[in-house]
C-alpha cells in the first residue's frame, strides 16, 4: 500500500511571548503559497499591512520561480533548455541561480537545482506516487548537473546547455522568500517578529519584552507540534530538511522527496533531519538539503567550513548532534524519548 503524506510545517513555535498585550501590537496571520502554510507573528505598528506586503511579494516569488507556474522565469528557463537561446531574467532569480551554484559547488553536487527530471519522474506529491524503474531513474542522472547552468551575470541572462534539463528551486527558494519578508520588516522599522514558510523558519530581532525567540525542532517521527528540542535564537533563521516532510511508503521502504543526484534515488545517508541555523535563509535552506543528502560526518565537516553556521543532525538510529557554537542555545527535550543526545563525538 502506497500512504503519501505531505506535512506543511515542519518546526513548531513556541511562542512565550503574551499575545494579547496590546502595547505590543502583535499582529498574527496565516496564507498560503510555496505549497506550504505561512505563518507570521509581526510586533509593531502597520502589522497588517506589513503582511500583506510580504505576502504580496511572497506569491509573486512564487510565480517567478517555482517550476510549477507556466510563463514564469524558471518555467521559461527550462523550457528553452539546449535550444541554445538565452533567458532574460530579473535580478533576484539570478541571484537565487547563483547561491544555489554556490552550494553545489560546496557540497560537490549533493545540493543540485537540475535535479527537476528526476523530481518529476519520482512526483512524490503525486496522488499514487509510484517507484521509477531502475533505467529510468539512471537516464535522468546524466541531466542532473549544475555545472550547465550557464549564467551571463552582467546582462541577466541565463540558459540550460542541454535539451530536457530542468531546474527545480523547490530546495532554496522559500529560504530566498524568508529573506525577503525580513528585509520588508526592517523597511518598515519592524524590529520584533518570526516567519515560518512550511518550516524555513526567520526570526528578526528578539521577543519585545528583548528575550529571544525560542523555536522548537519538529521530531522527525511524531506529528507536527512534537519537539526534540528547543533553540533560542534573536536575528537567525533555521532551517529543517526531513525524510518526514514529503514521502510515500512502498514494501516498508520510505521513498522521500530529497533525492542523491548521484544515484537519482531518496538520499539514504543515515539522516532523517538536518536543521541549519544560520544568518541568511537561503544558504540555510540550501546547506540543509545538502547536508541531508551528505549524511553527518561530510554534512558537519561542510557547515563546520563555513563561518556562521551550525546544525543539528537527527540520524536513522535516533541520535542528535550538534555543532559546537549552538551548544549553550540547544535545549534537548525530547518527550517521546525515542532520541538520544550525544554531546560529543
Ligand atoms: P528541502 O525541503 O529544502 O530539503 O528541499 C527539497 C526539495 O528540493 C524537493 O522537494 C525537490 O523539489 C528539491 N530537491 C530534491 N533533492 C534535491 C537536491 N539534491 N538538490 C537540490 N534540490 C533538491
Ligand atoms: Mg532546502
Amino acid at each position: 500500500m502506497i500512504k503519501c503524506k505531505i506535512l506543511f510545517i515542519l518546526l513548531f513555535f513556541i511562542i512565550t511571548t503574551s499575545c494579547s498585550n496590546s502595547s505590543n501590537n502583535a499582529f498574527e496571520d496565516q496564507s498560503f503559497a510555496m505549497g506550504t502554510i505561512i505563518t507570521q507573528q509581526i510586533y509593531g505598528n502597520d502589522s497588517k499591512k506589513v503582511s500583506d506586503e510580504v505576502n504580496t511579494k511572497i506569491h509573486e516569488l512564487e510565480s517567478i520561480m517555482t517550476i510549477n507556474a507556466p510563463g514564469g522565469e524558471i518555467d521559461k528557463l527550462n523550457n528553452s533548455a539546449g535550444d541554445g537561446s538565452w533567458n532574460t531574467l530579473n535580478k533576484e532569480t539570478i541571484y537565487v541561480l547563483k547561491k544555489a551554484i554556490k552550494f553545489s559547488d560546496l557540497s560537490e553536487g549533493a545540493f543540485d537545482i537540475t535535479i527537476g527530471p528526476l523530481v518529476k519522474k519520482w512526483n512524490i506529491s503525486a496522488e499514487n506516487p509510484q517507484v521509477p524503474n531502475d533505467s529510468e531513474v539512471k537516464s535522468l542522472i546524466n541531466l542532473t548537473n549544475y555545472k550547465d547552468i550557464l549564467i551571463d551575470e552582467q546582462n541577466l541572462q541565463a540558459r540550460l546547455a542541454r535539451k530536457g534539463q530542468i531546474v527545480d528551486l523547490g530546495g532554496i527558494a522559500k529560504g530566498y522568500a524568508a529573506d525577503q519578508a525580513i528585509s520588508i520588516y526592517k523597511k518598515h522599522g519592524i524590529t520584533s517578529a518570526y516567519i515560518n514558510l512550511g518550516g524555513n523558519v526567520s526570526v528578526l530581532g528578539g521577543k519585545p519584552d528583548g528575550s529571544p525567540w525560542i523555536v522548537g525542532i519538529q521530531n522527525p517521527r511524531q506529528p507536527i507540534g512534537r519537539y526534540i528540542g528547543t533553540l533560542k535564537i534573536r536575528d537567525k533563521t533555521i532551517v529543517t530538511s526531513g525524510d518526514y516532510e514529503r514521502y510515500f511508503i512502498k514494501d516498508n521502504i520510505r521513498y522521500h522527496h530529497i533525492l542523491n543526484p548521484k544515484t537519482g534515488y531518496p538520499a539514504d545517508s543515515g539522516l532523517i533531519s538536518t536543521t541549519i541555523i544560520t544568518g541568511l535563509s537561503v544558504d540555510a535552506d540550501a546547506l540543509s538539503t545538502a547536508t541531508f543528502v551528505l549524511g553527518l560526518d561530510k554534512g558537519r565537516k561542510l557547515v563546520e567550513g563555513i563561518e556562521g553556521v551550525e546544525a543539528i543532525f537527527v540520524t536513522t538510529n535516533k541520535e542528535i548532534f550538534i555543532t559546537s557554537g549552538l551548544k549553550n542555545i540547544f535545549t534537548f527535550d525530547d518527550e517521546s524519548k525515542e532520541f538520544k543526545y550525544v554531546k560529543e563525538r
